[in-house]
């Protein structure tokens, strides 16, 4: 069997050095517990801030202990009841190829309802927080201008097409020529801007949003935050879903503040998470189900194989290398 432990806190932008793979016993489960295979990992950008020794929403990882992340795995021997060999599992699981678990924390996926993987993406965390995220801040009417970043991601395309579905025009920020591209071609997007091909992002938003930004889903932070609260219209809303931009910085990043324009377009700013909002995972997954079997949502994923490369597929959501949900193949 093999773990991936945290070996050092990453200074800036992590990398390989910081993960350590080892070999570890296994052991039995005892009466009450499970085996577990675990089958795909889901690298999330949130992990960055977990490997920072600071108090946050979530506590930090130890050095020298496994990291932990959304898994689904295979139960391959059983002493719970609530469980059967062969039933497959998502949890917040440890990085390791096989683990012993309580089942206390575990969820049973049907993979006659979707693929496994799509549990850790479009039907897991990431589509839960697009749909969640537009639900309670968003507010979407149709017609209105819908500005999302990190736009060919697993929430920002998620983001987008519920944009569609709501009769918005839709405006995706991403990475690449080919990703602006895609978002355009394959989930519908009205347009796109490549930032990193911009110089002027504020003009570049301006253009691309003609009638002004009504809502903007913000999952990238710093100075595209910047140029998109230049372009808001009156009553907008921004939702600060997440701000990778920066979470390798190692000072406090500054930029123009944002409350003359706030005020001045009577703007509604709110941070989310999506674990405050888990009473309505339920409703939201049937909601995201139900699209997807009328064809009306697609969803991408880039699936790195090999338990070994966790961390390079953790590492490369920072380079910008996926479409849609990172994940790996165990
Ligand atoms: P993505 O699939 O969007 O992957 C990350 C993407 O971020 C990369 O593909 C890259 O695309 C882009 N990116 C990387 N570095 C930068 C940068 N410096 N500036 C701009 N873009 C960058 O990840 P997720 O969909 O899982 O997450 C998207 C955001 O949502 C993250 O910020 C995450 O933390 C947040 N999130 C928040 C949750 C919540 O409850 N608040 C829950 C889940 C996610 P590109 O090529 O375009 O640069």
């Amino acid at each position: 069997n093999d773990q991936i432990i945290l070996k050092n806190r990453p200074k800036g932008k992590p990398s390989e050095d910081n993960f350590e793979l080892q070999e570890i016993e296994t052991g039995k489960p005892k009466a009450g517990e499970v085996l577990l295979e675990s089958k795909y990992i889901s690298v999330d950008p949130y992990l960055r801030g977990r490997m920072r020794d600071e108090e946050s929403y979530i506590e930090p990882f130890k050095v020298e202990e496994p990291i932990e992340s959304m898994i689904v795995a295979e139960v391959t021997d059983s002493r719970n009841p609530n469980f059967s060999k062969g039933d497959h599992v998502i949890g917040m699981l440890d990085w390791k190829k096989l683990q012993i678990n309580s089942g206390e924390n575990l969820r049973k996926v049907d993979k006659s309802l979707a693929p496994l993987s799509a549990y850790l993406g479009v039907l897991g965390l990431t589509g839960l927080t697009a749909f969640l995220a537009l639900d309670k801040i968003g507010d979407l009417k149709s017609g209105e201008t819908l500005l999302v970043s990190g736009a060919a991601g697993a929430v920002g395309s998620i983001v987008g097409q519920i944009g569609k579905i709501k009769k918005c025009r839709v405006v995706g920020i991403a990475g690449s020529d080919e990703k602006i591209e895609h978002i355009r071609n394959r989930f519908g997007f009205d347009a796109g801007i490549n930032y990193k091909d911009t110089k002027d992002m504020t003009k570049a938003i301006a253009e691309a949003c003609p009638d002004g930004v009504d809502v903007y889903f913000d999952n990238v932070g710093g100075e595209i935050l910047d140029a998109a609260l230049q372009n808001i219209n009156k009553a907008a809303r921004i939702i600060n879903c997440g701000a990778i931009s920066i979470y390798n910085s190692t000072e406090v990043p500054m930029g123009p503040r944002p409350e003359g324009i706030l005020i001045k377009k009577s703007a509604l700013m709110q941070g989310f998470l999506v674990r405050d909002h888990i009473k309505d995972y339920e409703r939201a997954i049937q909601e995201l189900a139900g699209w997807l079997k009328e064809g009306k949502l697609t969803y991408d994923e880039t699936i790195i194989e090999g338990f070994d490369k966790t961390p390079k597929a953790f590492i490369q959501l920072f380079e910008g290398r996926n479409i849609g949900k990172m994940l790996v193949k165990v």
